[in-house]
Order: C-alpha cells, then sequence, then structure tokens
C-alpha cells in the first residue's frame, strides 16, 4: 500500500460493507457531497461484480475482497476498469480502515467479522461511522476502552442510536453528555410478527422473516427485528455508546418507525428525533457533523401519517429482548456469547436448519452451556465467542435433528 504525502480537504471515507444495505446508502449519501467525501477503499466479503460496480463509479484508491481467494486476472480488471488496487483478505480491511489517507470510516460489516477492522480504525483514531451494532455488543469494555485512549471519533449510525445522539445534551468540546438525563427510550417496530398469532411463529419462514413493515435491510438484521434480538443488542449498543447502566434503558414499541427515539430529563421533558424511515438520515447526520447536509430522504409529512402509536413489548413472544437484558446485567463474557449464539442461529434459520421458535432456544441454551468469564479483554472476548458457536452449533444439531 501507498501513503500519498498531502492530504487533499475533503475527507478520505473506507466504507466496509460496501456492497450491503447500509453501504448502498452511505454511497447514495456521499454522492450528494463530492465537496466533502472521496471514496478512498470500498471493501466486500465476496459479492465481486456489485463491488467493481462501485469501484468504476466512485473510483477509490483500494477495493477489499475479504472472504475471495486471490485471483490476478480480477485483479487486473478493478485496475483496469475502475483504476484501483485490489486487495485479498481480512487483514486488508483492518490496512484501509487504518490508512493515513483515510479519515472516516464506515463500519457496516455485518455480525462480529466487523470487529478487528473496526478496532483498527479505533487504534488509529478515525471518525469511526458504526453501523456494526454486533462489534460493540461482543466487545463492548474493551472497544471503548480503545477509543478513549486513541481519542477516535465514534458516531452512532444505528437510527436508534444516531437519534439519542441527536436528543442528547453535547459538551462544548463536542461529544454527548448524560447531564440531566434520566432515561433513554429506544423505539422498536415490532417487525412483521408484531400483531400475528403466538401459535403461527414456529412456522415462519426465512421470507416471512425477512419482510419488515417499514425498512428494507440485510438479511440477519431483518431476522433479528422479527425476533426483536435487534432491540436486545440495541439496548447492550446503548450500555456502551452512552455509558447508561440497564434500567435507565427502556424498549418501547412504535410500529409506524417514524420517532427514532426518546431521551426524558429529569424535568420532565422528553426529546425524540423523527423522520421517515430511511437509513441515509442517520448516515447524513454523521457525514455532515457538525453541519445539516442533504440526505435524499423525504420530508417528513406528519399531517398524511396521522397517527403515531407506541405500545409496551410482549416479552413473551419477544423473548429475545428479555435474554439480552440479561446478558447485560450479568456482564463479563455474556454479550459476547448472546450476540455469537444469536449469529449461529440466524443462519440456521435462514438456511432452513432451524425454525423461528427455535433461535431463542438456542441463545438460552448457549447461555447456560458457556461458563461466565470476564469481558473486558479482546482474547477474552475472543475465546467467548468461539466457545458460543461451538455450543450454539451442538443445540442446532440436536433441536434439528428433534425437528427432522
Ligand atoms: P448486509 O447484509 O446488507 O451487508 C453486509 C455487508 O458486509 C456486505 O457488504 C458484505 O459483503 C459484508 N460482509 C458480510 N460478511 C462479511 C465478512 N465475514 N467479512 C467482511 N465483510 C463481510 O447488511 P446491512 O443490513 O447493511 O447491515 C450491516 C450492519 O449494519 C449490521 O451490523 C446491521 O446490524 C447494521 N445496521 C443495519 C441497518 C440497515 O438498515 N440495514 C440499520 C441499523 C444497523
Ligand atoms: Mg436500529
Amino acid at each position: 500500500m501507498t501513503t500519498s504525502g498531502a492530504r487533499s480537504a475533503t475527507r478520505g471515507l473506507s466504507l466496509l460493507g460496501a456492497t450491503g444495505s447500509i453501504g448502498a446508502s452511505t454511497l447514495d449519501v456521499v454522492s450528494r457531497h463530492p465537496d466533502r467525501y472521496r471514496v478512498f477503499a470500498l471493501c466486500a466479503h465476496t459479492s465481486a461484480a456489485p463491488l467493481l460496480e462501485s469501484c468504476r463509479r466512485y473510483r477509490p484508491r483500494y477495493a477489499v475482497l475479504s472472504g475471495v481467494a486471490e485471483d490476478r486476472e480480477l485483479r487486473r480488471r478493478f485496475a483496469e476498469a475502475a483504476g484501483c488496487e485490489l486487495l485479498y483478505g481480512a487483514l486488508a480491511l483492518e490496512q484501509v480502515a487504518a490508512h493515513p489517507d483515510c479519515d472516516t470510516v464506515m463500519a457496516a460489516i455485518v455480525g462480529a467479522a466487523g470487529l478487528a477492522p473496526t478496532l483498527a480504525a479505533a487504534r488509529t483514531g478515525k471518525r469511526i461511522l458504526l453501523a456494526n451494532k454486533e462489534a460493540l455488543v461482543m466487545a463492548g469494555a474493551p472497544f471503548m476502552h480503545v477509543v478513549r485512549e486513541s481519542g477516535a471519533e465514534l458516531l452512532p449510525i444505528d437510527s436508534e442510536h444516531n437519534a439519542v445522539f441527536q436528543c442528547l445534551p453535547q459538551r462544548a468540546t463536542g461529544g454527548p453528555t448524560l447531564t440531566g438525563v434520566r432515561r433513554v427510550v429506544l423505539t422498536a417496530s415490532g417487525g412483521p410478527f408484531r400483531a400475528a398469532p403466538l401459535a403461527r411463529l414456529e412456522h415462519v419462514t426465512p421470507a416471512e422473516a425477512c419482510a419488515h413493515p417499514n425498512w428494507v435491510m440485510g438479511r440477519k438484521i431483518s431476522v433479528d427485528s422479527a425476533t426483536m434480538m435487534n432491540k436486545g443488542l440495541e439496548v447492550i449498543e446503548a450500555r456502551w455508546l452512552f455509558d447508561l447502566p440497564p434500567e435507565r434503558i427502556e424498549v418501547l414499541i412504535h410500529p409506524q418507525s417514524i420517532v427514532h427515539s426518546l431521551v426524558e430529563y429529569v424535568d420532565g421533558s422528553v426529546l425524540a428525533q423523527l423522520s421517515n424511515p430511511d437509513m441515509r438520515v442517520p448516515i447524513a447526520h454523521a457525514l455532515g457533523l457538525p453541519e445539516r447536509i442533504e440526505s435524499g430522504a423525504r420530508p417528513l409529512d406528519l399531517g398524511a401519517i396521522g397517527q403515531l402509536g407506541f405500545e409496551r413489548p410482549d416479552l413473551k413472544r419477544f423473548p429475545c429482548v428479555q435474554l439480552a437484558y440479561e446478558a447485560l446485567r450479568a456482564g463479563g463474557n455474556a454479550p459476547a456469547v448472546l450476540n455469537a449464539a444469536n449469529e449461529v442461529a440466524v443462519e440456521a434459520f435462514l438456511a432452513g436448519g432451524l425454525r423461528f421458535t427455535q433461535i431463542a432456544l438456542v441463545i438460552a441454551g448457549t447461555l447456560e452451556a458457556v461458563a461466565a468469564a470476564a469481558g473486558d479483554s479482546l482474547a477474552a472476548v475472543l475465546a467467548a465467542d468461539a466457545s458460543a458457536r461451538r455450543a450454539a452449533a451442538a443445540i442446532v444439531t440436536r433441536l434439528h435433528g428433534k425437528a427432522a
């Protein structure tokens, strides 16, 4: 890799997870602001053709394929068609995230695979736009330690956390504080099965689970939204982003996905952030900070929407929310175990090897099977992740055997 001496006035952006749903929304916002951002690196796991297409359009210096064997012919195609250097392997993700010519990293890889490159960005003090909540759920303590030590700037992209960030008081030096804050309320749509008869949940298919009523997202987060584990992960994410104990983080169902979250103050005031459900809104907020920039989202028309509803979540329908609170309260390696078990269970469900209602059973069983341990070092977190994947896979095999 090469380093150019002088930096241009625009910010260099490395986009991890460029071919995903958040990746596409990010490129859409970036393309509206060529004066602010130049794309430094675009990364994908295996989808070479869409990556090449984006490279043609955005002309990054580097492209990365982390899950594909080296192929000279492909490297030549990227160089000829898009003028960029194609790098291979997971280490290349860390290189482009930590490169001195990159100022800003969009962390939009799905799952635990996003941890290492996001940490590399944190160690080198970048502005990190964090969509990859799983990294923070599994490694909250060591991750936040690195952020504090390096002076990296962590900006939440998850719509709820971005909303909380916008509603919290800001320090004179920048960044949110908890002064005068009583609690935060994370809203949740309730997903596609919020009102479905409970007996039907056992038989729902991956296609039904991925058909979210308000958002178009990757398949993993769509299933997480259907089980509401997404909100459980977000409670843990909020704990680390805002340094809040679990009893000061509440979950409220809001089916329209217009109010993205709320902050309640000690004087009884409640501030909320509203917009149409469009991830370009939080992405533009973080890309533009401290200024406001165009996102491309439709303006909100509350007169046309008419009614906004709120209700408490039914924990019998959504046991994953409870499991996440328990893991957060247990602390140590429990959130890493919860996250890994969920990734294994969701993958098995998407592959037709597990029933929807068994996802929570796999997670609960894994939390019981893996011994509690510390979670404050990266080594401890990675060990918990590996043990939990083995335990969860064994439970999936047992349950699948029974179901067959
Ligand atoms: P997606 O499945 O659409 O895209 C995932 C991206 O990650 C792809 O570019 C893929 O190539 C890459 N990837 C997958 N596995 C990888 C691996 N092992 N190594 C390196 N790269 C890999 O997912 P998404 O919906 O864009 O979500 C990305 C992240 O953002 C997730 O953590 C999700 O929870 C979070 N998020 C998404 C949304 C949304 O609206 N989509 C909202 C909030 C938070
Ligand atoms: Mg969210």
